[in-house]
């Protein structure tokens, strides 16, 4: 079966010609899906009924299944979706004064081997197609009540967006399509571990996406040590990639630094970071680490980040430390599958675990 989610500009209106139906209804379909957030063909009301039954015949609308739906006080909604292939991933709804934003995953685990990071301790496991993508955004959007929309799309799932980049691209067409989800491109961010072959292709795409390029050390020897993939790709190359990025598309960049405790929230750290940032129109988003279970780092005291912020503010960094929204719900890329996946681990190993999940309360 064909997965309807999937960016196919010819699928639709190809099926309907050969049925001897109106290409119209292409359109019309369409709408029900990004407007009329419907969860099943049978939904779509104004199609003839055996139209509807012929689609639901010949294509899927839904290919992942909810495995856990969590939620907290402030709003934050989590989504542990399966596919198809039974793998998980995990994509987040984020409520913030108007703004509804999503943060989506673009692959199965992550291959980029940053050491504090939950999505790639397995590595990676395989891409997302388009339409995977598209359905996480879906997903998320269904969550929403009448009369709210979807605002902001940040690509800071699991995953390295820029390793998945032409599927990327046409997901992210599709949201900001005005008859998709109409998003404007300035309200979705793409952050990248900073692989600058695929940065120079999204200026050469002419791309008006955000970018948020994932710095974490001022240098790159202690770079290496946190990041492994960084290993053949200097600092220097991502921060010229970046530059072109934002001179073609004007777009302003943002840079983020986990704040790993002892490691690298020294004030000689921030003092070398705001020299390397200096002069660019720039965003630097401090990250207070978010502990994942059974990784040896640790969050800095408030005292020690405000220390550290005060260096950067002082020498005229534009920073902002992003809040800690969903700690409770595992917001951390790659931390609800993981502790999902550690709990059928402990049950099957030893009868009597208790499944580390269950203090989160699923959702119907
Ligand atoms: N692969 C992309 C997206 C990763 S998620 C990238 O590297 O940018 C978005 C940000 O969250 C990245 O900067 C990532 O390093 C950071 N991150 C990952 N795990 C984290 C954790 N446990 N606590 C805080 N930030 C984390």
């Amino acid at each position: 079966m064909k997965h309807l989610l999937e960016p196919d500009a010819r699928a639709l209106p190809d099926w309907l010609a050969s049925h001897g139906l109106p290409r119209y209804r292409a359109a019309q379909i369409r709408r029900w899906v990004f407007a009329g957030r419907v969860r099943s063909f049978e939904e779509m009301s104004d199609l003839p009924k055996d139209l509807r039954e012929k689609l639901a015949a010949d294509f899927q609308l839904w290919t992942t299944r909810v495995a856990l739906h969590t939620a907290t006080d402030d709003g934050t909604e989590k989504l542990l979706l399966e596919l198809a292939d039974g793998q998980q991933i995990e994509c987040v709804l984020l409520r913030d004064g108007p703004r509804r934003s999503i943060c989506i995953s673009t692959q199965v685990g992550c291959a980029m081997g940053c050491v504090f990071c939950a999505s790639g301790l397995n590595g990676v496991a395989r891409n997302l197609t388009a339409g995977e993508i598209v359905e996480q955004m879906l997903q998320l959007d269904r969550l929403l009540p009448v009369g709210e929309r979807l605002s902001h799309i940040v690509v800071m799932g699991m995953g390295e967006p820029l390793a998945n980049l032409d599927r990327l691209l046409i997901a992210l067409g599709e949201a900001s399509d005005p008859s998709g989800l109409g998003i404007s491109p300035r309200r979705i961010t793409i952050s990248t571990v900073g692989l600058p072959e695929a940065i120079n292709r999204l200026t050469e795409l002419e791309s008006r996406y955000n970018l948020a390029v994932s710095l974490h050390a001022p240098d790159d020897a202690l770079r290496n040590e946190l990041v492994k993939v960084s290993k053949n790709i200097p600092l220097a190359d991502i921060l010229r990639a970046a530059d072109r990025y934002f001179e073609a598309s004007g777009r302003r960049l943002t840079f983020e630094y986990v704040l790993l405790g002892g490691l690298n929230d020294h004030l000689d750290h921030a003092r070398r970071l705001a020299e390397l940032l200096r002069g660019r129109t720039a965003l630097l988003n401090v990250i207070p680490y978010n502990p994942v279970a059974g990784l040896p780092y640790r969050t800095p005291s408030s005292s020690a980040q405000n220390r550290f912020l005060d260096v950067l503010r002082t020498a005229g960094i534009n920073v902002f430390v992003r809040e800690r929204k969903g700690d409770k719900i595992n917001a951390a890329c790659g931390q609800l599958r993981r502790s999902v996946e550690q709990a059928k681990q402990a049950a099957s190993s030893e009868s009597t675990a208790t499944p580390g999940v269950v203090s989160i309360a699923p959702l119907a």
